[in-house]
């Protein structure tokens, strides 16, 4: 890809993390990355987010939500809004995750209104695709992604485009230990660049990140960095660990130093 940003690696802490803990990580990973060129991402619990954001501040990492509601406020309970996030310290949210679609049965139309929200208010999106096992083996990936990408596309527009992250997770690879090989991977993000090429200009297409996860370890990090079309990595499991996070965050600091 020939985009001028350099790797992202984001981590999805999921459930994880006290603020004590947070805040502590944060602290311990700044001073291990202070030379990296990586763009750092870290995707906390809600309730982290504002002291997590205030350890981060002059530091290399960018500090994140999992999820948010649609709406602008409202009569939600337990919901959080995207200005809600920003007021926090978020400066990005991870959208379409598979496990907020299989255990809180979220749609692409529930997601696409919430894409469409966090960009309209400031956030920046990570958008997360990706199909099923049953899906792969019946040959359907490019379907699936098609119908995913252009449901939760729908209404974003070419200048928004420049503010969303593709992550491709395939459902079977993500917390499973089962993860997709590097060139497969980069076959799919080809599939995912050329089905943005249906939607948006091939000028802003080629600059659209598309990051891969799905049990990315230290072991394998660096082969998904290797290819051209695998922008960056999204890590759940192993961005808990400050050292096996700081290990795949120091790949590139070794590549780009
Ligand atoms: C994720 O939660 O986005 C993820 C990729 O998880 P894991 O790395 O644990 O498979």
């Amino acid at each position: 890809m020939e985009s001028e940003a350099s790797v992202i690696i984001a981590g999805n802490w999921k459930m994880y993390k006290t603020n004590i803990e947070a805040v502590d990580f944060i602290r311990k990973l700044g001073e291990k990355i202070a030379p990296t060129k990586a763009q750092v991402l870290l995707a906390v619990p809600f309730t982290a987010i504002a002291p997590a954001a205030k350890e981060a501040e002059g530091s290399l990492i960018e500090i994140g939500a999992q999820n948010m509601n649609d709406a602008s406020e409202g009569a939600f309970t337990g919901e959080v809004a995207a200005k809600m996030l920003i007021d926090a310290g978020a400066k990005f949210v991870i959208l379409g995750h598979s496990e907020r679609r299989r255990y809180f049965n979220e749609d692409d139309a529930f997601i696409n209104r919430k894409v469409k929200r966090a960009l309209k208010e400031g956030l920046k999106v990570i958008l997360c695709v990706g199909e099923s096992l049953s899906e792969r083996e019946a040959e359907k990936t490019e379907e699936i992604l098609q119908n995913q990408l252009k449901a939760c596309l729908d209404g974003v527009s070419e200048n928004d485009i420049k503010h969303l992250i593709i992550a491709y997770e395939p459902v079977w690879a993500i917390g499973t230990g089962l993860n997709a090989t590097a060139p497969v991977v980069e076959e799919t993000h080809l599939v995912i660049r050329q089905i943005l090429a249906t939607l948006y200009s091939e000028e802003v297409v080629k600059k659209v990140s598309i990051i891969y996860g799905g049990s990315v370890k230290p072991a394998n990090a660096q082969a998904y960095i290797d290819e051209p079309n695998i922008d960056g990595l999204l890590v759940g499991g192993a961005s808990l660990d400050l050292d096996t996070f700081d290990q795949i965050v120091n790949y590139q600091h070794h590549a780009n130093t």
